[in-house]
């Protein structure tokens, strides 16, 4: 990276990079359970569902990326294996084995849940110390608070049938 583009960063680089790569696994996690779930969800509401499924898939992608770019303009090394997915996860993976709309929506839910958590954390870390970092997580932070909102405002429309 830029000397001084570093030296603005006022947190610990090693611990932002750290935190960084727990959230890339997370993302690349959440983005396979929407994707494999939207391929193998069955019930009310399917083609709404997989709709909603795809575009956060889509979305979750997009976060892994911006990640990346911010791990390696850090000067950072960004997770090279899949396999270190698992191990540095906060949120874990939650696999759609019963293929219901309804089970696929509440673990879907609550991955967005805990994502929420870790890019609030995030935000903490970050504000006031490192803008650019900051803004990122800012922008995913509000694109997971809209994951919820619709996984939840779907659920809701579902329960009501
Ligand atoms: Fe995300
Ligand atoms: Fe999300
Ligand atoms: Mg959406």
């Amino acid at each position: 990276m830029g000397q001084k583009g570093k030296e603005i960063v006022g947190v610990n680089l090693d611990e932002l990079i750290d935190r960084l790569n727990k959230a890339l696994a997370d993302e690349w996690l959440a983005y396979y359970q929407y994707w494999i779930g939207a391929r193998v969800v069955k019930g009310a509401m399917r083609q709404a569902v997989v709709a909603e499924l795809e575009e956060h898939a889509n979305d979750e992608l997009k976060h892994a990326g911006m990640i990346v770019d911010r791990i390696l303009q850090l000067d950072g090394k960004p997770i090279l294996k899949p396999e270190d997915w698992y191990k540095l996860t906060n949120c874990g993976y939650d696999a759609p084995e019963d293929s219901s709309v309804k089970t696929a929506l509440e673990q879907n839910i609550k991955g967005e849940q805990c994502a929420i958590d870790v890019y609030s954390k995030l935000v903490d870390f970050t504000k006031e110390k490192d803008v650019i970092t900051y803004n990122m997580v800012v922008g995913i932070l509000q694109d997971e608070i809209e994951h919820e909102d619709d996984l939840q405002t779907l659920l809701e429309d579902i329960e009501k049938k």
